[in-house]
């Protein structure tokens, strides 16, 4: 095989990125643009700050209001990407919300809400994109997970599991959708600096955990899963897919 500098190129490819307002998914999207893509910005909040920084790099790159467990919301996403590009080559279902309680006292409504979001969105997204990317006879997908969908995490119950899920579903995509050249692959992330994290990283019991629990002694920042981004999302992963990579700072590899 010969290698070329093209293996981790993303000019002129379309990327749908999910949640993508801030935290994880607004620097997978600037990543994305940086790296050629074209890409097309989702979130239920106001997106235009990550608009704004994706147009220094791609000025065909556009924003639109998707709440993924909505599948109707997810066929105009679909079909506007479509419309506006012609093919969709790359989906990045990032968009997920956690909540806390003891599994003993954790609402119905709220085990509902995170299995709506977190497993039923990556469900309705990845099949709607995948409807087009059977036609193309190509696509990558990327599910962000977590560590805690490896192992069990106290007072995440719904999340932990619904993370689980998308292990399941990423396996099982990658199982039927191989033949048409669709690559779906999971990420597990440990702990980033976002939104999300953001009542942990204040606690300094918790801070104090990472320092001595994971192998690199930090937390990471929000844009550290771009090389992972763009090795699953280029050429450079082509033979890859039904895997589950683990980005923890080497957390849940260590005793
Ligand atoms: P975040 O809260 O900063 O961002 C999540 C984004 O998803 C927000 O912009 C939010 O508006 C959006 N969102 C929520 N519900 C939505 C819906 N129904 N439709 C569309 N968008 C919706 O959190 P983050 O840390 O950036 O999380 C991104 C992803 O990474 C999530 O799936 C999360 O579970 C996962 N993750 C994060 C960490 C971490 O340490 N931050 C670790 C493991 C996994």
């Amino acid at each position: 095989m010969t290698m070329n500098n093209d293996l981790f190129n993303l000019d002129g490819k379309v990327a749908i990125i999910t949640g993508a307002a801030r935290g994880l998914g607004k620097s997978i999207a600037v990543g994305l643009a940086k790296f050629g893509a074209h890409v097309v910005i989702t979130d239920v909040i106001d997106t235009s700050g990550t608009l704004e920084e994706i147009k220094k790099f791609d000025d065909q790159s556009f924003d639109l209001q998707v709440d993924v467990s909505d599948e109707s919301d997810v066929e105009t996403m679909i079909k506007k990407t479509i419309d506006h590009f012609g093919s969709i080559d790359i989906l990045v279902n990032n968009a997920g919300i956690l909540k806390t309680a003891n599994a003993e006292d954790f609402s119905e409504d709220d085990w509902k809400k995170v299995i709506d979001v977190n497993l039923n969105g990556v469900f309705l997204c990845a099949q709607a994109a995948g409807k087009q990317m059977i036609e193309q006879k190509s696509g990558k997908i990327i599910n962000i997970s977590s560590i805690a969908g490896l192992s069990g995490y106290a007072s995440s119950v719904a999340y932990s599991a619904s993370k689980a899920g998308v292990i399941s579903l990423t396996k099982t995509l990658a199982a039927e959708w191989g033949k048409h050249n669709i690559q779906v692959n999971a990420i597990c992330p440990g702990v980033f600096a976002t939104n999300m994290t953001e009542d942990y990283l204040k606690d300094e019991d918790f801070k104090e955990m990472i320092k001595t629990k994971v192998p690199l002694s930090r937390y990471a920042k929000s844009d550290e899963l771009i090389g992972t981004i763009i090795y699953l999302a280029s050429n450079a992963s082509d033979y890859m897919t039904g895997h589950a990579l683990v980005i923890d700072g080497g957390w849940t590899s260590a005793l």
